[in-house]
């Protein structure tokens, strides 16, 4: 079962894999976006982190998934914003007040989160948008929390070819292909930080932070 420490310590493993990626990501966003997608999220996830801290030591996992994403929609500003926010309110509001959450339950939940954002964004998996890591990521945790990290990062690498249908990148047309997606590859950090609080807390360990 998974505590509400367990989602502290993801959503802090998040928050710090994007101030270490922010520029990267920034830098994904430039031929194929406006260059702003490392700064978003370094602002999204540092006004979590401060949520989050301020948030009552007893409060749920479904209600801190909340938070956090009403902290993302409210600070993000640009299309990754309102996303991210849906994916983890979405999934929080799933979870309920559980105090403790199964393997099975988080999974349903993130299932439902991922849905979610496609339904908002309109988008489905080989648009060239996050959804390219996050279904086959929430497919993956049926196997396991590595797993789905290592999907995650699979679908991150396979946006480099496809042709953008969604987003700003889609603007471009032809000019899309070639290049990574960034919001698959902030969704890969996501994943791996999950990959990566999960292997801490079984005694299994992950590769650290494989990077997208
Ligand atoms: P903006 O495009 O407004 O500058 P960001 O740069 O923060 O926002 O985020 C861009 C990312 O958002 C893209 O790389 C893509 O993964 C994701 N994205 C954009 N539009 C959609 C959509 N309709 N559905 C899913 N993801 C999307
Ligand atoms: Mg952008």
């Amino acid at each position: 079962m998974r505590d509400a420490g367990f989602f502290r310590r993801w959503l802090e493993a998040a928050t710090a894999a994007v101030e270490r990626e922010a520029d990267r990501l920034t830098e994904l966003d430039s031929p194929i976006g406006d260059a702003d997608h490392g700064t978003n999220l370094l602002r999204g996830f540092t006004a979590v982190r401060a949520a989050l801290a301020a948030a009552d030591p007893s409060t749920p996992p479904g209600t801190l998934l909340q938070l956090a994403g009403r902290t993302l929609i409210s600070t993000v500003g640009g299309a990754s914003g309102p996303l991210y926010g849906t994916l983890l309110r979405r999934t929080g509001k799933e979870l309920a007040d559980a105090a403790e959450v199964s393997d099975a339950a988080l999974r349903q939940a993130l299932e439902a989160g991922v849905n979610a954002v496609g339904q908002l964004g309109g988008a489905a998996p080989g648009d060239k948008t996050m959804l390219d890591a996050l279904v086959p990521a929430v497919a993956a945790l049926g196997t396991s929390y590595a797993a789905a990290g290592e999907a995650a990062q699979a679908g991150a690498l396979a946006t480099v070819p496809i042709l953008a249908r969604k987003g700003r990148a889609s603007y471009l047309g032809e000019r899309s292909v070639g290049h990574q997606d960034p919001g698959a590859t902030s969704s890969a950090l996501l994943l791996a930080a999950l990959a990566q609080t999960a292997g801490a807390a079984d005694g299994t360990g992950t590769a650290e932070g494989a990077g997208a």
